[in-house]
């Protein structure tokens, strides 16, 4: 490609940033490393009222969490220009002072805004993803001339919009298609300045699985639902690259460096796309399973931390490890694994009564204590084995072992494998929470 690429995402803050946003975040940013361009971040904040420092904050935080980084914008260090709309009135002045000059604007009688003269005629979009898109700006009443600047003098978007990608010199303008019939506009403020515009790509908007639109209020419609929920960030933007583009083959789960090298606009889809956090879900656990246990670790370090389960990576690794297949989000971690932290853990009453109060059940677990207190090696293999021989020359079941055994050293009727589980716990701890237990429940 002769051109660099220069791309953007230009939010207006507004507290959290949406599911549509970010993937619109994402598409830019997988488009500019596809093609070695630049990724820059520009802040839409000339609404004043909506716009806090603290709504910023959560456009970095959610970027950062998504690990999409910016080449050019905020907090980049050296000279540039401002990357916030806010700060750039002078620039906004000097584009204003020409389209006056060149005869482009009027001002409405009654109120004092300053509205822009459109050229009548029929203003044709060849969006890259879109295709030629025709809009009929030949009647007056239908698209009146658009205000630029309110009579306050403060700027409105589609004016700002355009002069900042002139000046950014946007080379692609990838967006949703919400701002389709935008562009049109955006065209003949191009044209009056003298400028060639950009490429504009429109991606589908992100839509409920009942066709809907996804708006605040739906689930995972927040980036901060993702970073409060227990998901990876990896899982969840390889989801979003799915929302609206696909690999040519049926391939889901794909790592970095192959979304980038795959990903380009030809094969983002015109048909909005099904949100499902259900899939999003799936994504995460499949993304557990197949990350590398130091990672693991890494992501479920400040849910055990929250939960007040500190120990030291030797020992925390086995135990997590057992959960490592199992595990949808992270959030779920320090409930499945609490036990093994504490020797005061609670008992399940139901699986108290149904295992533990069944008839022979205690003998069971004395036996097995007794069994299991002469090995020498106390690994699964091992456990499994003697159990089951034990069982056999009895005559019973191994679940009749099994069960009471699992309640007794965890207080639970579900949980890890259980000769992996009493592997990890070892034979003093597993012994000794087997005889806690005969004694709590023998009366
Ligand atoms: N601030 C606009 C928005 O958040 C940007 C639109 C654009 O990307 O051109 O929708």
């Amino acid at each position: 490609m002769s051109e660099n690429v220069r791309v953007r995402f230009a939010p207006s803050p507004t507290g959290y940033l949406h599911v549509g946003g970010a993937r619109t975040a994402l598409f830019n940013w997988l488009y500019a490393r596809h093609h070695g361009g630049t990724f820059i971040l520009r802040i839409e904040d000339t609404d004043k009222q909506r716009n806090t420092t603290e709504a910023v904050q959560v456009v970095y935080d959610s970027l950062r969490w998504l690990g999409l980084d910016w080449d050019e914008g905020p907090e980049i260090g050296g000279d540039h220009d401002p990357y916030f709309q806010s700060e750039r009135d002078a620039i906004y002045e000097s584009y204003f002072q020409r389209l006056q000059e060149g005869g482009h604007l009027y001002q409405d009688k009654d109120g004092g805004a300053w509205r822009f003269r459109f050229t009548r005629e029929v203003v044709e979009v060849d969006d890259l993803i879109c295709g030629p898109v025709a809009f009929d700006f030949a009647n007056v009443e239908i698209t009146p001339d658009m205000t630029i600047r309110r009579p306050d003098g403060s700027w409105i978007f589609h004016f700002v919009n355009v002069v900042d990608d002139i000046e950014m010199r946007m080379t692609h303008v990838i967006r949703g298609e919400d701002h389709l019939p935008n562009t049109p506009k955006h065209l003949q403020l191009y044209r009056a300045l003298g400028v060639v515009p950009p490429r504009f790509a429109h991606i589908p908007l992100i839509l409920n699985k009942d066709g809907s639109k996804m708006s605040k209020r739906d689930q995972g419609a927040s980036i901060n639902s993702y970073i409060e929920g227990g998901y990876a960030p990896e899982a969840v933007r390889n989801y979003f690259c799915l929302l609206g583009w696909s690999p040519k083959d049926d391939t889901e789960v794909l790592p970095l460096d192959q979304l980038i090298a795959r990903f380009d606009l030809d094969a983002v889809n015109r048909k909005g796309a099904h949100f499902d956090i259900a899939k999003c879900d799936w994504f995460n656990g499949q993304y557990i399973q197949r990350m590398p246990m130091e990672r693991y670790l890494e992501l479920a370090q400040p849910w055990l931390a929250q939960a007040g389960i500190v120990a030291p990576t030797e020992q925390l690794e086995p135990v997590l490890a057992l959960e490592k297949m199992k595990v949808t989000h992270f959030r779920e971690i320090p409930d499945r694994i609490s036990f093994f932290f504490t020797e005061d853990y609670a008992y399940d009453l139901a699986a108290v009564e149904k295992t533990l109060r069944k008839p022979g059940a205690l003998e069971r677990l004395a036996q097995i204590a007794g069994t299991y207190s002469v090995l020498e090696t106390f690994d699964a293999m091992t456990l499994e084995a003697k159990l089951k021989e034990l069982a056999g020359s009895l005559g019973v079941k191994p679940a009749e072992f099994i069960h009471p055994t699992r309640v007794a050293v965890s207080g639970r009727g579900v949980g890890p494998s259980l000769y992996h589980m009493l592997e990890v716990l070892g034979k003093g701890r597993t012994l000794a929470r087997i005889q806690q237990t005969l004694t709590r429940f023998a009366a």
